[in-house]
């Protein structure tokens, strides 16, 4: 796939090597998710990319018993909002082998950041220990 959008190709060229950027605003300093051109905060066209820990806590999640279209036979799996240790909160899977022994304030770690088709879809997996 080739994205149109240069943000979101900047984004999806990191993710492809594990490594999640976003941008900055540099008059502002908000971390800006989902990617974009100008700053939602204050509109700024001034921004920098960072790379980011790819670390974060489970914020909420939840786990989807049912999966339709491209996730049939891929259930039981959990869509949670992972909260980057940086701040922004991401819409994300959580690959776990039992989602119920998932719990909000897990530590995790972006594992995959594409999908096979190149869509930016971020799946984190629990840190080792926590
Ligand atoms: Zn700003």
């Amino acid at each position: 796939m080739t994205p149109h959008d240069p943000v979101l190709a900047r984004l999806q060229d990191g993710l492809a090597e594990r490594k999640l950027a976003l941008p900055r605003c540099t008059d502002c300093a908000t971390l800006i998710w989902y990617p974009r051109a100008r700053c939602p905060h204050c509109m700024s066209e001034s921004l920098a990319w960072e790379e980011l820990s790819g670390t974060g806590t489970v914020y909420s999640y939840t786990v989807n018993r049912r999966g339709q279209g491209e996730y049939a036979g891929h259930d039981p799996f959990v869509i949670a909002y992972v909260e980057l240790a940086e701040g922004p909160r991401v819409l994300s899977h959580v690959d776990i082998p039992t989602p119920t022994a998932l719990r909000v304030g897990t530590l995790v770690r972006l594992s995959q950041g594409l999908s096979e088709d190149g869509h930016v879809r971020l799946t984190f997996a629990p840190e080792e220990n926590s």
